[in-house]
């Protein structure tokens, strides 16, 4: 399907309001029955029509035809967070006594859900490097059920070989969910590649202006409708019917605003990578990538996150840095509109700080929709006042 068509008209019915271009937000509890047999027919499947918004809701139905659409995946449910997207996704396909085999270090409020939310269910997770196919072989158990991925993950843009997983699990007869968010369906793929659901924060690229949070699953009808049944509608986190429409509105934008940050990108990093302060840099299509043959097998493109080691001899110096930029804002989340910056030593002591762990002296910059000389500068005199 043309990626225009699906940003610009896919589930758009725009005769049956009144030729409105943009959609209308249908901002409803509930929708009104006219005959008992609807209703009946409701009660006994409520992903067949509109009867409740904790359940379908118009506004929300233009945004799931899209985002399968750009997943090339039969079905997609929308939630007020990733976060709860993860969870409810996760929920839907283990059962107590079940295990979990998951990348180290996936998004922190994941390990926080297996580690202490699911273990108290007796499930319990294995977290390996998930760059060998052989660790995902070692670390399978006669109760393995689920495989959870991040490819590229959001600071070390660890990678997957996601062919290589999906067979294996395929052949275990494992449920593999792939979080997404790094590369969006417009650098990335899961569901061809033979991933089971795919994940995406909405929150950062396909929001992209820093004005609502939300999360996408995406899957085969089979799967998605389980989802719905039980736990999507039991937990009650779906999106609302206005932030599904910010998020259509974010989605008009998302491949202009992706090719502009991908390009303002390349040339930070050319920058960073000559600066004397900066040890060195990771991108995962930088050629001192260590998985870059892999990341050029897999992933179309690369977006705005960089990270990067400074030649910090003390935390103040880096802490300075970053309280010295002038536009590039520090705050957590990406895929905005404007340039961030985090440093990892947020998370360290003063006295804690060791110039010979390479953590403690690793920064993230998310690159927004600014010019490259604009942030260029901003770095620039940032070095110059801290270091
Ligand atoms: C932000 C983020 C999430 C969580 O999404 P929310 O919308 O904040 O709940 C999950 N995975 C990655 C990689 C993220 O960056």
């Amino acid at each position: 399907m043309d990626l225009s068509y699906i940003l610009n008209e896919l589930g758009e019915e725009r005769s049956e309001y009144f030729n409105a271009v943009a959609p209308p937000i249908v901002q409803t509890s509930n929708f009104r029955v006219n005959k008992v047999e609807e209703l009946k027919k409701l009660f006994a499947d409520e992903y067949s029509g509109y009867l409740y918004s904790r359940g379908l809701n118009p506004t929300v139905d233009i945004l799931r035809k899209k985002l399968a659409a750009l997943d090339q995946a039969e079905d997609c449910l929308v939630f007020n967070s990733g976060a709860a997207a993860i969870f409810v996704a996760v929920l839907a396909n283990v059962n107590a006594g079940d295990h979990i085999i998951s990348v180290e270090n996936p998004y922190s409020w994941v390990k926080r859900m297996f580690d202490l939310i699911f273990q108290r269910f007796g499930v319990e997770t294995t977290y390996i490097a998930g760059t060998e196919i052989e660790q995902f072989e070692k670390a399978e158990r006669p109760n393995s059920r689920f495989i959870y991925l991040e490819s590229p993950n959001s600071w070390s843009f660890a990678i997957q070989d996601m062919e290589k997983v999906a067979a294996f699990a395929k052949r275990r007869k494992l449920i593999t969910l792939m979080d997404n968010s790094y590369c969006t369906p417009l650098y990335q793929r899961p569901i061809p590649m033979g991933i089971d659901i795919s994940m995406q924060t909405a929150t950062k690229y396909v929001g992209g202006h820093s004005d609502t949070l939300g999360g996408i699953l995406t899957g085969s009808r089979q799967m998605i409708k389980k989802i719905f049944d039980c736990e999507y509608m039991a937990v009650g986190s779906g999106i609302q019917p206005f932030n599904a429409w910010l998020l259509i509105r974010g989605l008009r934008t998302l491949d202009t605003r992706l090719a502009r940050i991908t390009a303002t990108t390349r040339e930070v990093l050319s920058y960073l990578k000559t600066h004397p302060i900066v040890e060195s840099v990771l991108f995962p299509l930088d050629k001192s990538f260590p998985q870059y043959e892999l990341a050029r097998k897999q992933m179309e493109n690369a977006g705005g996150l960089i990270s990067f080691f400074v030649k910090a001899g003390e935390r103040k110096e880096i802490v300075r840095f970053c309280e010295n930029l002038k536009h590039i804002m520090m705050a957590v989340s990406w895929g905005g509109h404007e340039s961030l910056i985090l440093p990892r030593c947020a998370s360290v002591n003063d006295t804690d700080f060791d110039k010979d762990n390479k953590e403690h002296r690793m920064l993230r910059l998310y690159v927004g929709l600014e010019s490259a000389e604009y942030l260029i500068s901003d770095l620039d005199q940032s070095f110059r006042l801290s270091f």
